[in-house]
């Protein structure tokens, strides 16, 4: 065998982490890495509670290694940077989101399209290059590769600027891509939650009509008087979804549970664009005919690429976008994974790392 997890990662550092499928996390030990001549390592400030973290956790998808440190909406503030790093210094403020690695020579990587490389590695939970295991951001420090670290502008505040790591890109990126970010077109956000809020403040920025289609009419005011949003759906409402056929030119639906696309595919004009961008675990239905009569496009989307997320923070920081966030000590963060199972939070978790994680003695 090679060397130890302690002989590889000298330096010490201590967290939360889950020791097995039950999800459940406690004070927690480990190390990190010497800063290398690319790397910059920070003290972590916050870290978003995203709902990945979750499936994560519970080892819902079925690849993750404990004991399991989460994170990956992290933000803080440069300590240490190596000989080597060219675009950050001691001092500034910096995020890393949902990627700390990738191959540098595919395809997709020459694209600035890590998130899509073969070989891209997830902040937390998976095997490093060393072998050792990846932590994230519910721990007090974190080192990563300059090419994986998100320079935060002065006016976009960490706490609530650090859900935009991974919620903002989600969303932000597709529609990028899928070309909806056009001044006038006519935007749908399906679900309102972590990703949802934010899809429709960057949309709003943007330039287009956003409509919030929602399954809780409660939810109504909060979208329009809060978020901007210039109308509200109700999709069990026929009343409400019939005159709304054929109206839209694209839907960013962010809702990870099982839900028909049916009536979404309807509200589409003809070309519209369904995007998915939330996991549901079992496969939908999908309804042909709808996609047939409309040249409509059922697409999906994943995070985004390096150069793709610096872009999202500096367009967040100049159109004053951040999510709406509960801000909690680090022994609250069971309690808060509880509660955003049951999607009782508005919008994002955010654990105050820096004020609130203690060093302990326990292992
Ligand atoms: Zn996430
Ligand atoms: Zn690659």
């Amino acid at each position: 065998m090679g060397e130890s997890a302690e002989q590889i990662h000298p330096k010490k550092a201590y967290g939360w982490a889950a020791r097995d499928s039950s999800g459940v996390l406690s004070p927690f030990n480990f190390s990190r890495r010497e800063t290398g001549e690319k790397d910059v390592t920070f003290k972590v400030m916050y870290c978003g509670i995203c709902h990945s973290d979750l499936h994560m956790l519970k080892n819902e998808w079925g690849n993750s290694a404990y004991p399991l440190v989460p994170g990956h909406e992290i933000a803080g503030v440069v300590t240490e940077v190596g000989s080597k790093v060219e675009k950050f210094k001691v001092g500034d403020k910096v995020g890393v989101g949902c990627i700390v690695g990738s191959c540098h020579s595919c395809d997709n990587c020459s694209k600035n399209l890590e998130n899509y490389c073969p070989k891209m590695l997830l902040t937390y939970g998976v095997k490093y290059y060393d072998g050792t295991i990846t932590y994230g951001g519910y721990s007090d420090t974190m080192v990563a590769d300059e090419h994986f670290v998100i320079s935060i502008p002065d006016n976009l505040p960490l706490d609530a600027g650090a859900p935009l790591l991974c919620a903002g890109i989600t969303v932000y990126s597709p529609m990028k891509y899928y070309g909806l970010d056009k001044p006038g077109l006519h935007v749908g956000v399906v679900g309102l939650g972590g990703l949802g809020h934010v899809a429709v403040k960057f949309a709003k920025a943007m330039g287009v009509k956003v409509t919030v289609i929602s399954t809780s009419p409660n939810k109504k005011k909060e979208a329009i008087e809060h978020l901007g949003a210039d109308s509200f759906l109700v999709s069990r409402n026929q009343d409400e979804m019939l005159p709304a056929m054929g109206t839209f030119d694209g839907i960013i639906d962010t809702v990870s549970a099982s839900h028909p696309v049916l009536p979404l595919l309807g509200l589409l004009k003809t070309n519209g664009k369904l995007i998915l961008v939330g996991a549901p675990e079992k496969p939908l239905e999908l309804p042909v005919f709808p996609l047939l009569f409309g040249r409509k496009i059922v697409a999906g989307s994943a995070i985004g690429g390096m150069k793709e997320t610096q872009e999202m923070i500096n367009f967040a920081a100049k159109h004053n976008i951040t999510a709406d966030i509960e801000v909690i000590p680090v022994d609250y963060v069971n309690t808060a994974l509880e509660r955003l199972m049951k999607a009782d939070v508005k919008y994002r978790f955010v654990i105050d790392i820096a004020n609130t994680l203690k060093p302990t003695s326990s292992i």
